[in-house]
């Protein structure tokens, strides 16, 4: 089940987007080349937090515009957690393997949704790089969750992409700001409830900027799984229905520029794009 967000002329609605998705590339509608023809789209009455019905007749998808899946109370990033991209980042963020998982967290006023521009805040930083990844959306409130109930308290997954400051990242001792500009949270096209299994334990994750492959990885590569995170996490904070944990990005890092199109695609979930602009 795909669960996204839109606007349609009278106010944002949660709907339910039914078809088969075409072939995923990139386009401006941050669904990926012709991913959107034949798809479509029924309202939800109310949220997908609780059991629901969907109302009305199904509308074409590319007649309604998409916006962030869920608007999380926050969100929670997850570092380090590729090998192959712990490495390339190096004495940045150096330690053990068996070390806990480097977490922080991006504010809620960093999410945007598919299609929606980066804004690259020249001046402030010289160097923005995109970070593709899985994002788990949370489906109820919890804390404490043993690693075995973490299937759970999952709604479902989706991509985002974890834009980084990188020159603050290294220059600041935290990195509440590298992580933290408006738009530099996009999470998107939806949220789809079952990738294939219930952690998302192999999907492949990639990102393309202008259309060239940058970034190639799998969720089976994850050295803290799913599941370990949700433990970790809920040992120290409750997570609300909404709220989003960004499980790390692959090998690949690299600058995004003004009118860079950069887009990420998790398998069985979709492809979500982005345009950077400059900060006006
Ligand atoms: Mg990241």
């Amino acid at each position: 089940m795909r669960i996204a967000r839109y606007t349609a002329g009278d106010g944002a609605a949660f709907g339910l987007v039914e078809g088969e998705l075409g072939p995923t590339g990139t386009s401006r509608d941050g669904l990926g080349a012709g991913a959107a023809e034949g798809l479509t789209v029924r309202r939800i009455d109310g949220h997908p937090f609780a059991p629901f019905q969907v109302v009305g007749d199904p509308q074409p998808l590319s007649d309604v515009r998409l916006i962030s899946p869920v608007l999380p109370s926050k969100v929670i990033g997850i570092g380090r957690n590729y090998a192959d991209h712990a490495k390339e980042m190096g004495a940045l963020i150096a330690g053990a393997e068996d070390d806990p998982p480097i977490t922080f967290l991006k504010p809620s006023t960093s999410v945007i949704g598919p299609g929606e521009a980066i804004q690259y805040p020249g001046g402030v930083s010289e160097e923005v790089h995109y970070e593709g990844e899985l994002a788990v959306v949370i489906g109820r409130l919890c804390r404490e969750v043993p690693v075995e109930r973490a299937a759970d308290v999952i709604l479902g997954y989706t991509c985002a992409n974890d834009v980084t400051a990188r020159d603050l990242q290294r220059a600041e001792a935290q990195w509440g700001r590298a992580k933290g500009f408006d738009t530099f949270c996009p999470l998107g096209p939806w949220i789809e409830t079952d990738p294939g299994s219930s952690l998302a334990t192999d999907l492949a994750v990639t990102t393309t900027v202008n259309g060239e492959l940058r970034q190639a990885g799998r969720t089976s590569q994850l050295l803290h799984p799913v599941s370990k995170l949700i433990a970790f996490i809920t040992q120290a904070m409750t997570l609300l229905p909404g709220d989003v944990i960004l499980t790390g990005t692959p090998a690949g890092v690299g600058p995004l520029q003004p009118g860079d199109e950069v887009s990420v695609t998790i398998e069985n979930i979709g492809t979500l794009t982005n345009r950077v602009v400059a900060r006006g």
